[in-house]
């Protein structure tokens, strides 16, 4: 078959099988679209299926609170919405502050939040922190609780969605890279080494890889890829309830039921775009590690049992893009969720499917418009990831 011949229409292309293109695909399919999924690799190989499997609210960037709040609530309802609960545990969340000055900075911040209506941090003292967590190190001073955030396993929950909108008629084609995009007449095409994919509406949630497909119609983003890794260590009597992280220095952890402990925090190990690949590297896992055992002494001889890394896409400004194309019509980006996306895929996928069916989401986007990099110079998306 020639590479032009088309093999299959629908009436949207999703290009990218992780959690954004799987749950996207469920949105649109139960709205009655006809979907393809067009996926490089297999549905959940990348971010989407080796993530830490936080659902966090807290500590997020002020324009994604109203879209992680309203992903909450799907992740509380998951099992009715695709019917699988992904294996979500309402845990709870919390952000550990070692010193005085951290407290006060999670002061600062449960009040920022208050200036913007949003209530949903809380902040605790030492006596309440010791009696959530008792076997926290004693110098802890207190931090910000979130009882509603949880965490869930990244590779069920996408695969529930992939299974979900599958039940729904969208068709998922693994192994199957788009590696050109060109928009004829009314129809996008996304060409393949299995023939060419027609639609009249082509959704993008390429992860890491978006900005190359991006480019191709002339949008230039600054997003790059970074390999996050974690480990997970051997089984310990439980000691931890609640998905935790730490106000000075980077963090992500939590104990599951079998008593293994998934440890990670922005730990960046070695992207490998063009292979698709992470690669770990053991040095700077120590870090992490020592964070660890210094927060849980306990712990000072448990074992690492293995340690991964993921490739995700990172933006210059922290935020991800959620937009219509503005050099296209009948183009919306989803990508770039820089180490936070997969408590947001749910959400997301709802609000991509209204901007593509309606033209319109129903929470504002503003905020993640693709068009924004190019309004600000670098030095200002600096300024702001750090307000951040
Ligand atoms: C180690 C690690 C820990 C993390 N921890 C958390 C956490 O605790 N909580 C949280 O909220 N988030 C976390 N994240 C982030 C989260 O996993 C991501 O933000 C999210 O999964 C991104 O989903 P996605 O669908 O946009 O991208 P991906 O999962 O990367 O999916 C994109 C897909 O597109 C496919 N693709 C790319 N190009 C093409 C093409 N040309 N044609 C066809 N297919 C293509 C890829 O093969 C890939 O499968 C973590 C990430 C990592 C790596």
């Amino acid at each position: 078959m020639s590479p032009c011949a088309v093999t299959r229409e629908a009436d949207v292309l999703v290009i990218g099988g992780g959690l954004h293109g799987s749950s996207t695909a469920f949105h649109l399919a139960a709205r009655g679209a006809t979907v393809i999924v067009l996926e490089a690799d297999y549905v959940a190989r990348h971010s989407s299926g080796v993530n830490a499997g936080g659902v966090r609210t807290l500590g997020r960037p002020v324009p994604e609170i109203p879209l992680a709040l309203m992903s909450r609530e799907i992740w509380h309802a998951l099992r009715e919405t695709i019917g699988d609960d992904g294996g979500f545990v309402p845990s709870g969340q919390l952000k550990i502050a070692e010193t005085e000055a951290e407290l006060d900075d999670c002061r600062e911040r449960v009040a920022l939040l208050e200036t913007h209506g949003f209530t949903h941090e809380k902040l605790i003292d030492r006596a309440t922190l010791l009696e959530l967590e008792p076997a926290l190190a004693p110098h802890v001073t207190g931090g910000i609780w979130v009882e509603r955030d949880g965490y869930a396993l990244p590779f069920r929950t996408t695969t529930a969605f992939r299974l979900a909108a599958q039940r729904h008629g969208a068709q998922f084609f693994e192994g199957t890279p788009a590696t050109r995009i060109e928009q004829r007449g009314t129809r996008w095409l996304a060409h393949t080494p299995r023939g060419a994919f027609s639609a009249e509406k082509l959704v993008i949630t390429a992860g890491a890889w978006a900005g190359q497909l991006a480019a191709q119609v002339g949008e230039h983003v600054p997003v790059h890829p970074e390999g996050l890794m974690l480990m997970v260590t051997h089984r310990v009597a439980p000691f931890c309830r609640a998905t935790l992280g730490a106000t000075g220095r980077p963090l992500s952890f939590k104990q599951f039921d079998n008593g293994t402990v998934v440890i990670g925090g922005k730990l960046i190990g070695i992207a490998d775009l063009d292979g698709r690949h992470g690669e770990v590297d053991f040095a700077r896992l120590v870090r992490s590690a020592n964070t660890v055992v210094d927060l849980f002494p306990h712990l000072r001889h448990l074992g690492v049992n293995r340690a991964w890394a993921g490739v995700e896409a990172f933006t210059d400004d922290s935020l991800p893009v959620i937009s219509a194309s503005r050099r296209a019509s009948n183009l919306v980006y989803s990508f770039g969720y820089c180490g936070s996306g997969f408590q947001l895929g749910p959400a997301c996928g709802r609000l991509v499917s209204e901007l593509v069916l309606e033209g319109k989401a129903s929470l504002p986007l503003d905020a993640f418009a693709i068009d924004r990099f190019a309004r600000t110079s670098a030095s200002e998306r600096a300024a702001s990831a750090v307000a951040h």
